[in-house]
């Protein structure tokens, strides 16, 4: 910045002359933005803000950026050197090899819940249920890998639904999107397959405090002094909604699998699963209603 001065504004060849080009280069800004945050993370946000693929901002590092860009660019940067998620500075996360659009309503999906949908195709159902939507991810990665099976998805926020309502349209799937408090719009209807990522963090646990869950919906992420609240009425309820044979599954915390295979024994699940994340982490459990 040059102070103004009764000269009057500076032109166009002295901001040359300070090497402050009006348009700078992709290379300008990665070198600019590395100061603050990590270059993976400029590049995609530079990639993000010019519609352009990994590729092509490799291939051009000399490209000029409009300044409009440029300042898009900027301000995604400052956000994300202040701790705000890549995926809702994008507004996108791959999960199961969809693009997923998310938005801070939504808890950003986690490569781990990814295990819920190697679940459903392991052993197709027919009628699905995914409780605690959000993003749709887990429900419309399910619908995308059985397009026989009949999905349903619940969520208490109407905000979410609205981003799994178009997450679902994108991905061009009939998914049927409920909202309401877990089993509690459902009446006495029944399922074969019941999948939940619940939330299932500790309320006073020092990881909500922590860099991008920060930012993420506390309500997906805490239920109670534990973190089993939601994970209990679930299990205790999943029973009348599944048919005979039918399986619940849902994740947990890595400090969880003991409670959770308690919980469905006690609820007189039979056939009790685990499955360890790419941590080596329990972090799936489930059974099945005899
Ligand atoms: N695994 C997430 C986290 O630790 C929590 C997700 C959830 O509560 N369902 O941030």
């Amino acid at each position: 910045m040059t102070e103004p001065s009764w000269e009057g504004p500076p032109g166009r060849a002295s901001a040359a002359d300070r090497g402050e080009d009006a348009a700078p280069t992709v290379r300008r800004l990665l070198d600019e933005a590395r100061a603050s945050i990590p270059l993976r993370e400029a590049r995609l946000l530079l990639r993000h803000v010019l519609g352009v693929s990994h590729a092509a901002l490799e291939a051009h590092p000399e490209r000029k950026v409009s300044l409009q860009d440029t300042a898009s660019f900027r301000a995604l940067a400052a956000r994300r050197a202040a701790g705000e998620p890549l995926a809702y500075l994008t507004g996108h996360r791959e999960f199961y090899g969809l693009d997923i659009r998310v938005t801070p309503a939504v808890l950003i999906p986690r490569e781990e819940t990814e295990l819920l949908v190697e679940i459903a195709v392991e052993k197709p159902s027919q009628r699905i249920l995914d409780l605690g939507t959000g993003s749709g991810c887990l429900a419309i990665a399910v619908a995308k890998a059985l397009p026989q099976a009949q999905v349903t998805a619940v969520d208490a926020s109407a905000a979410a639904l609205a981003v799994a309502r178009e997450n679902a349209a994108r991905h061009g799937v009939a998914v049927r999107f409920v909202q309401g408090d877990w089993f509690g719009p459902l009446g006495e209807e029944r399922f074969d397959l019941i999948l939940a990522n619940p939330p299932y963090v500790a309320g006073n646990d020092p990881h909500l405090a922590l860099g991008d869950v920060r930012f993420e919906p506390r309500s997906a992420l805490a239920a109670g002094p534990e973190g089993l609240d939601d994970i209990r009425r679930i299990v205790a309820d999943a029973p009348a909604h599944l048919v005979p044979g039918g399986r619940l599954f849902f994740e947990h915390g890595h400090d969880q699998a003991r409670a959770a295979a308690a919980l469905l024994a006690q609820a007189g699940f039979v056939a009790i699963e685990q499955r360890r994340d790419l941590a080596g982490i329990l972090r799936v459990t489930g059974g099945t209603r005899p």
